[in-house]
């Protein structure tokens, strides 16, 4: 009942915010909204997804891991320990890691916990000071694949605007390895909800290049692919050499780097690294991750400078962001300038 009293709250935010068309011109700066609103509620729980549509995101991102009864789980991790009370509600079901894999879990378990804000394991204490308290009894839940699309489905019919979704297939090797196809999967059930072609408000991501070739290839999909490409040079360097970008344009219509592969600090300035340019060449898109104005990166004045200097100097196409409402913010005025 608290929950749905929530809902209800988050739903009338929308309303109250003004139910515009904000589908975004071709040309326009997008903001992806970083598991949702998650700079002010627990990451990827429908309130966070309503909020982060109230607040005007264009996307919306769902990181997707499998439970035991291979069901499509809209988490951040493989593991549940970080965003839930699974120790508590469950006791001794951590592998010999410690740690509590969703693959170990089915969803009738998955419903039976609460969902938080994120934890830093070793501590216990919030992984980010300023944000949603962890304390309360308040009914946050993880939510289906499926769940979310009803979410975001409805949302678009009382809203009459589209919404997109960034689905991130988490770890594919990692399913594979527990013998479950998340790729598969995850495409299914975009299929079922009738996201099909290219023309669909749909950024399919992975860190795995293999996934999104098998993706391509293997059950040719015609969505269009996001290749997340991380900081770490010796996995992903390659990616963005001429030759890696040449790789992936033959099989994606994004990327999603890091930012500071857009970025670097150079005599105590923030400059283009040249990377957007390069993609462009190449037809690639570039969305990178992750802004979260309460952690402000080295050298950087404000989280203002931050958006400026990746919609505006790298000319990025948009980005993901914890704070959707602020991104909204600096991408009309990027995409006013245009
Ligand atoms: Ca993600």
């Amino acid at each position: 009942m608290v929950k749905m009293h929530m809902c209800i709250c988050l739903c009338l935010a929308v309303a109250i915010s003004g139910c515009k068309k904000l589908d975004p011109p071709a040309s326009a700066k997008i903001v992806i909204a970083h598991r949702g609103a998650s700079g002010y509620l627990p990451e990827h729980t429908a309130p966070a997804v309503v909020m982060a549509v109230a607040m005007g995101a264009h996307y919306i991102e769902q990181d997707i891991a499998l439970s035991r009864d291979n069901r499509a789980i809209v988490i951040h991790d493989i593991h549940l320990d970080a965003v839930t009370d699974v120790a508590r509600i469950f006791p001794g079901r951590h592998r010999s890691d410690g740690r509590y894999y969703v693959a170990d879990f089915t969803w009738q378990e998955i419903q039976k916990l609460t969902a938080h804000e994120r934890i830093d394991l070793a501590s216990g204490a919030a992984a980010f000071s300023g944000r949603f308290p962890l304390t309360g009894d308040l009914p946050f839940k993880l939510m289906t694949f499926e769940q979310e699309l009803q979410l975001i489905r409805g949302l678009e019919k009382s809203l009459g605007r589209r919404i997109g979704l960034c689905p991130e297939i988490k770890s594919p090797e990692f399913h594979r390895r527990q013998g479950m196809d998340a790729v598969g999967l995850v495409l299914d059930i975009l299929d079922a909800h009738g996201y099909r072609e290219k023309s669909d408000p749909v950024l399919l991501q992975c860190f795995e290049f293999d996934a999104l070739v098998d993706a391509r290839r293997r059950f040719g999909t015609r969505l269009q692919l996001l290749q997340l490409i991380g900081a770490d040079s010796s996995r992903y360097g390659w990616m963005v050499t001429d030759a890696g970008l040449d790789s992936l344009a033959q099989v994606c219509d994004a990327i999603g780097p890091d930012w500071r592969r857009l970025a670097e600090l150079k005599d105590g300035e923030w400059r283009d690294r040249g990377l957007v340019a390069r993609a462009h060449e190449r037809g690639l898109r570039v969305f990178p991750y992750t802004v979260r104005d309460d952690v402000l990166p080295k050298g950087m004045a404000d989280a203002a400078s931050w958006y400026r200097l990746l919609y505006r100097r790298c000319n990025a196409d948009g980005l993901f962001s914890d704070f959707p409402d602020r991104a909204v913010h600096f991408a009309k005025r990027a995409s006013a300038r245009r």
